[in-house]
């Protein structure tokens, strides 16, 4: 049996080498990119294999704190395994509808259905609180099963998003296998690639090799 230590310090290894390329500019779109090569014909790279990379990913958003992340890595194992579910199965809810959206379609009504049953469940154990100068939806404590935590912010943060004018930025990597989501805050809105170092070089190398083979063909 492995001790509470050495996997909190397997956590803490793994957040000192910041694993995740979060680039999306929303912990929502970047919980979408953790299917990386979504798009690709020879099948999609899962990032979130275990509970201890869902740990990671919400820390190194911002969403839980480096002192909450011992609790959480010592709750129970069954619910550690159901949460990293539900919170996969919730980036795929996400997922169907931000790609209609990005492609200029409504969303599917499926998508948004189960988008309100995962808000409804969140709301369900959370009451408004007055908290510095303004009303906020706090979770009440016992309520709250601890496994659950980084869902319920990403599932919290997600729906702030999605109900803001910030969603009309919303754009995909010109890398077709890619496609990984973002914010384009740019003033020109010119943004095409998730990030120039991990597609844009590479599409554009691509097309040199293609280039150059028909100078080399002519
Ligand atoms: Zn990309």
């Amino acid at each position: 049996m492995i001790s509470t230590r050495i996997r909190v310090m397997q956590i803490q290894k793994k957040l000192d080498s910041a694993p995740f390329q979060l680039v999306a500019g929303h912990p929502a779109l970047d919980l979408v990119n953790t299917l990386d090569w979504r798009f690709r014909p020879s099948g999609a790279e899962e990032l979130l294999n275990n509970y201890a990379d869902l740990l990671c990913f919400a820390e190194q958003s911002g969403l839980i704190t480096p002192s909450e992340i011992q609790k959480l890595a010592t709750s129970d194992p069954v619910r550690k395994r159901r949460s990293l579910s539900s919170t996969k199965r919730f980036r795929e809810c996400l997922a169907s509808i931000l790609y209609a959206v990005v492609d200029g379609q409504a969303p599917p009504i499926d998508g948004v259905r189960s988008l309100s049953a995962f808000a409804r469940t969140m709301r369900k154990s959370e009451d408004l609180e007055w908290c510095d100068s303004r009303l906020r939806w706090n979770a009440g404590g016992d309520r709250v099963r601890a496994s659950d935590v980084p869902l319920r912010r990403l599932v919290s943060t997600a729906l702030e998003l999605l109900t803001s004018a910030e969603i009309d930025q919303l754009r995909a990597c010109s890398n077709q296998e890619c496609r990984w989501l973002f914010l384009d805050g740019s003033k020109n809105k010119a943004r095409r690639w998730c990030d120039m170092k991990l597609c844009g070089n590479r599409i554009k190398a691509r097309r040199y090799r293609s280039k150059q083979r028909m100078v080399d063909s002519q």
